[in-house]
């Protein structure tokens, strides 16, 4: 086998994070991207994507996930945003209530946005808080199989199933064979 060029992938999957404003999706992004973990809270205006490339049975996998760049303060994304996207991860805070409550809108935004085979992930991020918990672990699970998502709790903080979480995304989207251009 030659040697992999920096750039070189068989598959390019646009994934789309969305969620509450602070649930820590500009962490769960940089934490697979680049493994960092930010203890700012920092505006992520400006940011659009960031690339991780893995491989799923001998394919390279490119997977390109966008982050919502401040925009979901006003608890909506506009339609380029979801353009496009084949999977999406849907983020709460497993401490705070109201950023579950909220996934229901987030999940009928999506779904407006994008074909029904989207692939998505419910995400309980925040984990390592167990102390705070506020959303307990069976109630979500249980509405993540009525609404047909996967679902796993994650800390990006303390990289609990953070790159299981998109692992399990992207090749998800990989068994169905999704085409190479966006
Ligand atoms: P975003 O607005 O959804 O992009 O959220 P951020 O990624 O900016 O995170 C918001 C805040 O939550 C920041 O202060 C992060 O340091 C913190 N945070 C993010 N992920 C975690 C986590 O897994 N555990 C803990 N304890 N804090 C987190």
């Amino acid at each position: 086998m030659g040697l992999i060029g920096d750039d070189d992938y068989d598959y390019l999957y646009k994934v789309v994070l969305i969620g509450d404003s602070g649930v820590g999706k500009s962490n769960l992004l940089s934490r697979f991207s680049t493994n960092k973990f930010s203890l700012d809270f920092k505006s992520t205006i400006g940011v659009d994507y960031a690339t991780r490339r893995i491989q799923l049975g001998g394919q390279i996998i490119k997977g390109q996930i966008w982050d919502s760049a401040g925009q979901e303060r006003y608890r909506a994304m506009t339609s380029p945003y979801y353009r496009g996207a084949l999977g999406a991860l849907i983020v709460y805070d497993i401490t705070r209530k109201v950023t579950f409550e909220n996934v229901e809108r987030w999940l009928r935004e999506l779904r407006d946005h994008t074909d029904q085979t989207i692939v998505v992930m419910l995400a309980g991020n925040k984990a390592d808080l167990a102390h705070l918990r506020a959303v307990p672990t069976d109630e979500a699970k249980a509405f993540a199989e009525r609404e047909h998502m996967f679902f796993m709790e994650t800390s990006a903080l303390k990289a609990i199933n953070v790159e299981k979480a998109f692992t399990q995304l992207l090749s998800r989207i990989y068994q169905g064979k999704s085409p190479k251009a966006l």
